[in-house]
């Protein structure tokens, strides 16, 4: 396994071999398993600023991904090279992506709302060689923050582009995809990079816990089986349309099942570029969607946009809700809206799932976020002296299993805190488990912010603001919100003699050039901050004082 990371102890990995869990195949033989079985079955559906709409049987698809991992290889990419996509829901992500793991490099999940502050730490600190963006998404210039990327990131030679335009120095992907491949076909040279099952496929990037974002090394093996069982679990079959709206490099959309487990089976993916409802429920009834995901804020749009419009979703079977909990006036109004109740998910990441099952009791359903993926995980609930707490009583979660990463990528000291004895990964989350065996999300251990699904780190945050020169100190909490459920407020106190004003910090963070979505929404400035009896800030009172403040406006 790549240096830097951690692989599953031996008898782990034999036992998860032996029992099924891992099936000794990587994402690219997936590909090319399901073009063997379903050559003429359409495998891709959606539509580029260059490419325009694309419409990929299996065998379509095989044939651009290989195409593409062949002009990878000769542009000067190896095996275990680090390239970082961020990209939004478009044909190219998928081409690229699979490309990737064709010659075993390895994709790194960034999300388009990154800035400099994000791509640039994530592209120095995996080292990575390429990067692809779009030349522009939502009125943001990528060329622009490439070359930003590349100043502080020496490493990173090469740019590709999935744009009209591609300036010169950098790769233009609709070009790449065009260009014939010369000589023989390349499948034996592909065949001869194929990646071992055991190694690194993906970096994903974690949520946001501590400090800046740490990387997550998936490996083929764990990736597979996680996409298998949750595309089980939402029975996926060849017959299945997942329609992605959330990214598609996020977890829940890539992997669980998300589009590798659409592929798995198979079925066929239709991306949509953006996630408004007109857009997403349109392209349900075109192409006869059967299974979707979004965390409860796009739930809730779509749902309010059906009061006002018709649209024929009768091909839906499945509507998967997560990222963020369901609660149960959601979930009662989409069984009376669509008639069938949303499936709920829990999960990370790192690669701890749970979700329910679609024959599970109604109550099940609605009130909890349902049971882990596969009977190989194992899980914890445990209390603050790492002694685990009885059934029906609250503590953090620790799972461990063949979806559940050993370790974070080159982060020796941290894997330290964030793992407890034998491997289990402390989740950070608060659960409480019931006598039937289902997990209740209550709540946080870990000082993060959840904004409808979009994760941030306080910590992050509260060391850019303390960059500013008027702040004493600061704290940044999660203040609840109709719509997104959570959104960051900043405490500050201020130097003596100093003021400050909401709009001026928002603008001194926006000048750090991080993602628009970890910018405070409130500011308060106040005169001291509440402590805890040993003396650290309390967040738990902060959070109490606006979500009153807040109640009582
Ligand atoms: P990410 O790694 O971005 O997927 O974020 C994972 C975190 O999102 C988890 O550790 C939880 O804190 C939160 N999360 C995910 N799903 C749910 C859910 N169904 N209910 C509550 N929190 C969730």
């Amino acid at each position: 396994m790549l240096k830097g990371c951690t692989p599953w102890p031996k008898e782990f990995a034999a036992r998860y071999m032996a029992q099924g869990y891992w099936e000794n195949v990587t994402l690219g033989d997936m590909l090319d398993r399901s073009a063997w079985y379903f050559p003429k079955r359409e495998a891709l559906v959606g539509t580029s600023p260059v490419l325009g709409e694309v419409r990929d049987t299996y065998a379509d698809l095989r044939k651009k991904v290989d195409r593409l991992a062949f002009h990878l290889l000769r542009i000067g990419l190896k095996p275990l090279d680090r390239v970082i996509l961020q990209m939004p829901n478009i044909p190219e992500f998928v081409y690229i992506y699979f490309a990737l793991q064709k010659i075993g490099a390895i994709p790194v999940m960034s999300l388009p709302p990154h800035r400099l502050s994000e791509v640039g730490y994530i592209a120095q600190h995996t080292e990575a060689k390429g990067y692809v963006i779009p030349s522009e998404f939502r009125n943001f210039n990528y060329l622009e923050l490439a070359k930003d990327v590349q100043a502080q990131a020496p490493t990173l030679g090469c740019v590709m582009v999935a744009g009209t335009e591609a300036p010169s120095g950098t790769v233009a992907l609709a070009e790449l995809l065009e260009r014939p491949v010369e000589d023989q076909y390349p499948r034996d040279q592909l065949r001869s990079l194929r990646p071992e099952p055991t190694e690194v496929a993906v970096f994903q990037l974690s949520g946001g816990t501590t400090g800046r974002q740490k990387v997550i090394p998936h490996t083929h093996n764990d990736y597979v089986c996680c996409c298998k069982f949750s595309a089980f679990r939402v029975a996926h079959s060849q017959y299945s349309a997942f329609l992605a709206s959330a990214p598609v490099a996020h977890n829940f959309s890539l992997t669980a099942p998300g589009l590798h487990g659409t592929i798995y089976y198979g079925g066929k993916t239709v991306l949509a570029l953006n996630p408004d409802p007109e857009t997403v429920l349109s392209l349900v009834e075109a192409e006869r969607v059967t299974y979707m995901n979004g965390v409860p804020t796009m739930i809730i749009n779509w749902l309010n946009a059906l009061e006002g419009a018709h649209y024929d979703l009768s091909s839906v079977q499945v509507i998967a809700g997560g990222g963020f909990r369901v609660n149960v006036e959601l979930g009662r109004r989409a069984k009376e809206k669509l008639g069938f109740n949303i499936q709920q998910n829990f999960g990370m990441g790192e690669g701890f799932h749970t979700c329910t099952r679609l024959d599970d009791l109604e109550e099940v359903i609605l009130e909890t976020q349902g049971r882990p993926l596969t009977p190989g995980d194992e899980f914890k609930v445990m209390d603050d002296n790492g002694v685990e707490v009885p059934v029906g009583e609250m503590g953090e979660l620790w799972g461990r299993g063949p979806t559940v990463v050993r370790g974070y990528y080159n982060a020796e000291e941290h894997n330290r805190e964030a793992y407890g004895p034998e491997g289990f990964y402390k989740t950070g989350d608060m659960v409480i488990q019931d006598d039937r065996g289902n997990l209740i999300v209550e709540g946080r251990k870990k000082d993060m912010i959840n904004r409808g699904g979009e994760k941030i780190s306080a910590e992050e945050v509260e060391s850019l603001i303390m960059g500013h020169p008027s702040v004493l100190t600061t704290a940044v909490v999660a203040m609840p919100d109709p719509v997104f459920g959570e959104k960051s407020c900043a405490y500050v106190i201020l130097h003596p003699g100093k003021t400050l004003e909401f709009e001026e910090l928002k603008e001194f963070l926006m000048n750090k050039q991080i993602a628009k979505f970890k910018l405070p929404e409130r500011l308060e400035v106040v005169d001291e901050l509440p402590l805890t009896s040993v003396g650290k800030i309390s967040k738990i009172e902060l959070r109490k004082d606006i979500a009153e403040k807040l109640e009582s406006t």
